[in-house]
């Protein structure tokens, strides 16, 4: 998970930079962080928590200079410690470099024991540090041969952003795992891991990094960028979690709307698992809304909100005992009592992980008087963790992982229970640019080697 941001060419960087941040907010909760520059000088701030929480009017004003970049953390790999916040900054033999990633490195533990025994001292245990220690030790002469030469011992999903003194350099890796999106903004040059950064401060989408591709621009030549292909070419795989779960559904994403995919994902399930003679289908919100209202469409069978979503749950929230586990459910999600009582409902939501939101709210549905309970989800069986960059819990974890569709229904308390197919889930995400996905997750089909 996590998000980046970043921007070359206009004086107020580092508050768009947060505004961008602010919109991606979703990507990553546990910290935020955002680095500029005025051509020499690194200004940095980078705390935990929530972007609209780390910054105010006082330490943007300090964050100078006319290029930036930024972070929202989420941790898929390392903990949630100060050390590991992005945008990483370093000085080394080639000046200082300052680095954001979104994505995960399948290869950074390995790589990280082989640089530790070679004398590299690592200052956190975030696996985007491994770049930094192999550009200072690739004996290269310049920033980005020193890079092009770390990404060539490097595996696995990285959309990142590279920035100096002087410059920006954004690289994707060859198989795209991970979104990353160019605007404009002005005479500025914008990049962003979702578009919905981009609408809120009036940018305009360009289009995508390619997967593979590598961008470079000047500080002082802003409207200008070089892009080229330095590392071996590998068949694309973006993430198809993004349009399941991750992403925002008003961005648009692999040159699709996130919303209107959601909406399609919900008229392929009610077409491959109907549920006839039920009175009302609801979604649980809000990640299930837009499938739930494609259910409904397809189906002919009523839309309506049955479920309520508190969105005043801090983080700091204690549950009263570990024995009362589903109390969390409870808090932030209820049942409309007036839409169930006595209905056959369709339930509709994203994905099921460990099956435990659905399994309390079945029982809390049934108390609410609903009849019969159909649940229908938007995604196939979640049946392997994700190495790129998703935080799934580990296989054990994965109620999916050792369960069949049927135990899961038992296990759930559903009357019946359906998943969106693989090749359904593909074929409503393709377009014409775009019909290789990754969907390890749900295949099993890493598309690289997990070391
Ligand atoms: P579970 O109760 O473990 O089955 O979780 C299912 C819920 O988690 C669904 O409502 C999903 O929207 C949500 N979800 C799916 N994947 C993730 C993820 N990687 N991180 C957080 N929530 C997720």
């Amino acid at each position: 998970m996590c998000a980046i941001f970043g921007i070359v060419g206009d004086p107020e960087a580092a508050k768009l930079s947060y505004l961008g941040l602010h919109a991606l907010q979703h990507r990553g909760q546990e910290g935020a962080g955002i680095i500029s520059t005025d051509g020499e000088t690194p200004y940095i701030h980078r705390r935990k928590g929530y972007v609209g929480d780390i910054f105010n009017q006082n330490n943007l004003q300090k964050l100078k200079g006319h290029m930036a970049i930024g972070h929202t953390r989420y941790s898929t790999t390392g903990g949630n410690t100060l050390a590991n916040l992005q945008p990483l900054w370093m000085k080394s033999g080639l000046g200082w470099i300052s680095l954001a990633h979104n994505g995960n490195l399948v290869n950074a533990e390995s790589l990280t024991l082989e640089l530790e025994k070679q004398g590299s001292l690592f200052q956190s245990t975030n696996d985007t540090e491994v770049i930094i220690h192999l550009m200072a030790r690739s004996g290269k002469p310049d920033i980005q041969s020193a890079l092009i030469s770390a990404l060539s011992k490097v595996s696995g999903a990285y959309s990142l952003l590279l920035m100096t003194e002087k410059e920006m350099i954004v690289v994707r890796d060859p198989r795209g795992f991970r979104p990353l999106i160019m605007g404009k903004l002005r005479e500025a040059t914008v990049f962003a891991s979702e578009s919905t950064a981009f609408d809120l401060m009036g940018a305009k989408y360009i289009r995508e990094v390619e997967p593979g591709e590598m961008i470079r621009i000047a500080l002082n030549r802003p409207d200008k960028m070089e892009s080229h292909f330095p590392l071996k070419p590998e068949a694309a795989k973006r993430c198809i979690f993004e349009y399941v779960y991750f992403a925002r559904p008003d961005s648009n994403l692999y040159g699709k709307n996130v919303h209107e995919v959601r909406k399609g994902l919900g008229r392929q399930l009610a077409a491959e698992h109907p549920a006839p003679g039920a009175d009302i289908v609801i979604p649980i919100p809000d990640s299930g809304v837009p499938g739930a209202i494609g259910f409904s469409e397809a189906s002919e069978i009523p839309f309506d909100m049955g479920i309520i979503r508190s969105h005043y749950i801090g983080r700091t929230f204690i549950e009263p005992q570990q024995s009362i586990r589903d109390f969390g459910v409870k808090l932030k999600l209820r049942p409309v009592k007036e839409c169930v009582d006595g209905k056959s409902v369709v339930v509709v939501d994203d994905s099921l992980v460990r099956g435990t939101t659905s399994k309390k709210l079945i029982q809390h549905l049934r108390e609410a008087g609903a009849k019969s309970v159909h649940m229908r989800i938007t995604a196939p069986p979640t049946k392997h963790p994700c190495f790129y960059g998703i935080d799934t819990p580990t296989k054990k974890e994965l109620v999916a992982s050792s369960q069949s569709t049927e135990e899961i229904r038992k296990f759930i308390g559903a009357d019946t229970l359906g998943y969106l197919s693989l090749a359904g889930l593909i074929e409503a995400s393709s377009s014409a640019n775009n019909q290789s996905f990754c969907h390890a997750c749900f295949s099993g089909d890493y598309p690289t080697a997990i070391i």
